[in-house]
């Protein structure tokens, strides 16, 4: 859960400062994914955990008024994970992040792996252990599903994991923490891993594989608004039309319809777009 308060500064150290508006919105990557996969047409599994604090009464609500198959949703008892949020007028911000539930999501069950094998791809972030997003890539090789591994929030990946992925979709900022660069090195990520796309905002993004194609998909000319939700937007497209069995080319330009179709419209989960609104912007 999301809660953003807006100041006229940030408060410093031990300071008290007035406030202005306050929002709680759900969050969370994985969510915020699922449910863009849902919206673009995909059977989307939610695997992950919630508390049994009030916030997760609405979180669990969203998901399912998404369409988000939640069968496997956890609930811990305690906090659910939030992010506290304090943005100044500048838009300058701070946050905590406190993982709440998602740190107890430490191991996976049987039934959790079988759903990951019997499915067609596995998206994964980071904002649970990584231990558990290892164990997922693996049962997904051991089933023959896809794996992809959006690698945001940015943090380190131990080999274990790099090996068990099939594509990797990581923003600059994350490719340039991966590879420890000042700008994104795309043949270094491809030495860890066999596919990469690297988004790169109103650029588009680019499409490269180990002893393949490298291509650069431009971003559609569109009116950006708001691209708070336009990578998740992108990489839920991407994986579900990867998962349809659609070559990856073809998956980054529709993602890509995805993509600029979100940045058109204000908002975050409420931005992303329907199956038609993807095909219908992916015909412009
Ligand atoms: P993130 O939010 O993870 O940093 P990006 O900002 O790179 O992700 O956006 C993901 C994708 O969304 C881009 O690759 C592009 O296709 C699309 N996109 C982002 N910003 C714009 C924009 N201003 N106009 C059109 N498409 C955009």
């Amino acid at each position: 859960m999301d809660l953003v308060g807006v100041a006229a500064r940030l408060p410093l150290p031990g300071e008290t400062v007035l406030g202005d508006e306050f929002v709680m919105m759900p969050g969370g990557k994985g969510a915020n994914q699922a449910i863009a996969a849902a919206r673009a047409g995909g059977h989307a599994v939610f695997l992950g955990a919630i508390g049994s604090d009030s916030f997760g009464v609405t979180l669990n609500a969203r998901l399912n008024s998404a369409g988000v198959d939640t069968a496997h949703l956890r609930t811990s008892y305690g906090a659910s994970g939030v992010a506290v949020i304090m943005v100044d007028r500048a838009g300058e911000n701070s946050i905590l992040v406190s993982p709440g539930a998602n740190s107890t999501f430490t191991d996976l069950t049987e039934a959790e792996e079988r759903v990951i094998a019997d499915g067609d791809v596995l998206l994964c972030q980071q904002e649970i252990p990584v231990g558990t997003v290892i164990a997922a890539c693996r049962a997904a090789r051991a089933g023959g599903t896809r794996t992809v591994l959006n690698a945001a929030p940015a943090r380190e990946l131990p080999p274990e994991l790099l090996a068990n992925v099939d594509l990797l979709v990581v923003n600059e900022s994350e490719a340039q923490a991966i590879t420890g660069t000042e700008t994104p090195d795309v043949p270094g990520l491809l030495a860890l891993v066999p596919r990469v796309v690297l988004t790169l905002g109103g650029d588009g993004s680019r499409f490269a594989e180990r002893d393949g194609r490298d291509e650069h998909v431009p971003a559609h000319a569109v009116e950006a608004v708001d691209t708070t939700a336009a990578g998740d937007a992108f990489t839920a497209a991407l994986a579900v039309a990867w998962g349809e069995g659609r070559d990856l080319l073809e998956a980054v330009r529709w993602a890509t319809a995805a993509g600029a179709v979100c940045v058109q419209r204000l908002g975050a989960s409420s931005a992303l777009p329907t199956r038609a609104e993807i095909d219908a912007q992916f015909e412009r």
